[in-house]
C-alpha cells in the first residue's frame, strides 16, 4: 500500500494472527473499511491444536488440517501412561504458516485491505483521531488514520503497552518447541503415534507446566512450557526427544514465544482502542490453548467496535470482555486453579494423571475442549467429578505405585 497519511479507515487491525484476521474478516463483512496490518516474515511458534468448535464457528475447511488426532496420552512423573480416546470427535492440527495466511487472505477476499508493516506507535490528529504509524521492512514510516483500532499483535503487544494501562504487568509462560521430521518408519524404539497427542506432566521436563509431542503429518512439534526463568526449555526438549527415540530425526525449526498466563483486567482504552487474543492475555490456563480463544476474541472485538462505530458510545468497547467472561470466565477460573494446584509438584502431577483414568473425567474433558461448553445432560457426572476431584486433592484416593505404561 502506498503512503497516504490522509487516508482514514473505520478500523485498523494491528496483527494478522487468528485474532486479527477474524476481526478484519468480520468487520469487512459488516461493511466497515478495514486495514489489516501485519509485520509478516515470521511463522508463529505454536503446537497448532484446535478443537472442532473452532472449525465450525469460524468456517475453517477440513483441508487446513495437517493431522487429526484420535486420543491424548497423559504421562506422569513415574512414567504411568493414561490413554484418553476421543469419542465422537477429534483434535485438529494446523500448521500456522498456511493457516494464518489463509485467514488473512479470507479477510482480504471479504474486502479488508492487507498491508505488510510493523506498527510503531499510535499518535493523535488535531481532531483527536487515532493515527497509526508503521513501517515496512525497508522504507520510511507511514501513517493512516483510524476511527477505531484493534490491537491483535500477540503476546508482548506493542498496542497494549502503549494504550492500555496495566498491560505491562502481564505474566507469561515461555514456550519452546522443535519442529522435526516425522520418521518414515516408526520402529519400537520410537515412542510416537501419528494420531495421538502426548502430554508429559513431569517436573524434570517442566517444573510448572507440561511438555508435549503433537503430530503434524509430515512433521512433529516437540515442546515444553515453563514460567521459571532459570529452567532450560531446550534441554528439556532434548531430554524428551532422547527418551522417546525422536532424537535421531531431522530438526527443521527451533523456536519459542511467550504464552500469556491470565487475561488482562482491561482490554480497551475507553476511547477507540480494543485488544483481542494474546494481546489481551486470553489463553486458557493449564492447557495454553489460545487459537480458538484468539479467534473468538477477534469476533467479539469486531462486534464491540462495530457497536461503538454505530453509536459513538465508547463504553461499547467493553462488551468484548464482558461477553467473553460471561461464556468462558468460569472455565478459565477453574483451569487457573487446576494449573496452580496440580502442576505444583510431581506428587500432585502423579495424582492428576491418575485422575485422567476416570471415564467421567475423560468424557467431560473432551466435551469441554471440543465444544467449549459442558452439556447439561449429565449434571450427575459433574457432581461425581467434583467429589472425585476433591478426594484426589485431599489424597483420599491412593495412587498405585506400579506403572502400567
Ligand atoms: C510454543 C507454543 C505452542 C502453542 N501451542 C498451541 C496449541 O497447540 N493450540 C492452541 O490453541 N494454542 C497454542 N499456543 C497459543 C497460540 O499460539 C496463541 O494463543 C495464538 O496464536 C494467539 O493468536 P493471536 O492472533 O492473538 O496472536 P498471534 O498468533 O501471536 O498473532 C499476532 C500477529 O501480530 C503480528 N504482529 C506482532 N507485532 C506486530 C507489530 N508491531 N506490527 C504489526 N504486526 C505485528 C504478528 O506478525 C502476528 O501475525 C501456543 C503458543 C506457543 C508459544
Amino acid at each position: 500500500m502506498s503512503s497516504n497519511p490522509t487516508q482514514t479507515f473505520d478500523v485498523v487491525v494491528i496483527g494478522g494472527g487468528p485474532a486479527g484476521a477474524i476481526a478484519a474478516t468480520d468487520l469487512a463483512r459488516l461493511g466497515r473499511s478495514v486495514l489489516l496490518l501485519d509485520r509478516g516474515g515470521r511463522i508463529k511458534p505454536c503446537g497448532g491444536a484446535i478443537p472442532p468448535r473452532a472449525m465450525e464457528e469460524f468456517e475453517i475447511p477440513k483441508d487446513m488440517l495437517v493431522a487429526t488426532v484420535a486420543s491424548a496420552r497423559m504421562i506422569s512423573p513415574s512414567n504411568h501412561k493414561v490413554n484418553m480416546p476421543i469419542e465422537n470427535g477429534y483434535v485438529g492440527m494446523v500448521d500456522r504458516e498456511p493457516f494464518d495466511e489463509w485467514l488473512r487472505e479470507r479477510a482480504a477476499e471479504n474486502g479488508a485491505v492487507r498491508c505488510t508493516g510493523t506498527f510503531d506507535r499510535l499518535l493523535r490528529d488535531d481532531d483527536g483521531t487515532a493515527v497509526i504509524q508503521y513501517h515496512a521492512r525497508t522504507g520510511e514510516p507511514e501513517q493512516v488514520r483510524a476511527r477505531a483500532v484493534i490491537g491483535a499483535d500477540g503476546a508482548n503487544s506493542t498496542v497494549a503497552r502503549q494504550c492500555i494501562p496495566g498491560a505491562e504487568k502481564m505474566r507469561y509462560v515461555f514456550a519452546y518447541h522443535e519442529i522435526i521430521k516425522t520418521p518414515e518408519t516408526v520402529s519400537e524404539a520410537v515412542d510416537f503415534d501419528p494420531t495421538r497427542c502426548d502430554v508429559y506432566y513431569q517436573g524434570k521436563l517442566s517444573p510448572d507446566f507440561y511438555a508435549w509431542i503433537f503430530p503434524h503429518g509430515t512433521t512433529i512439534s516437540v515442546g515444553v512450557g515453563s514460567a521459571h526463568k532459570g529452567f532450560s526449555l531446550r534441554q528439556a526438549v532434548a531430554e524428551l526427544r532422547k527418551d522417546t527415540g525422536l532424537d535421531q530425526t531431522e530438526t527443521l525449526r527451533s523456536e519459542g514465544a511467550p504464552i500469556p498466563l491470565k487475561p488482562l483486567r482491561v482490554w480497551d482504552n475507553g476511547r477507540d482502542v480494543l485488544l483481542a487474543g494474546d494481546a489481551a492475555g486470553v489463553v486458557a490456563p493449564a492447557s495454553g490453548e489460545g487459537i480458538y480463544y484468539a479467534m473468538l476474541g477477534g469476533r467479539l472485538a469486531a462486534e464491540s467496535v462495530d457497536a461503538y462505530l454505530t453509536t459513538g458510545d465508547a463504553s461499547k468497547l467493553k462488551l468484548a470482555r464482558k461477553r467473553f467472561h460471561k461464556d468462558h470466565g468460569r472455565v478459565f477460573w477453574i483451569l487457573g486453579i487446576m494449573q496452580h494446584f496440580w502442576y505444583a509438584n510431581d506428587k500432585r502431577r502423579e495424582r492428576f494423571v491418575m485422575m485422567c483414568k476416570d471415564p467421567d473425567v475423560q468424557r467431560l474433558t473432551w466435551e469441554s475442549y471440543m465444544h467449549k461448553k459442558l452439556t447439561r445432560k449429565s449434571p450427575l457426572a459433574h457432581i461425581k467429578i467434583f467429589f472425585k476431584d476433591t478426594a484426589h486433592l485431599l489424597g483420599l484416593i491412593r495412587v498405585p505405585k506400579k506403572t502400567d505404561g
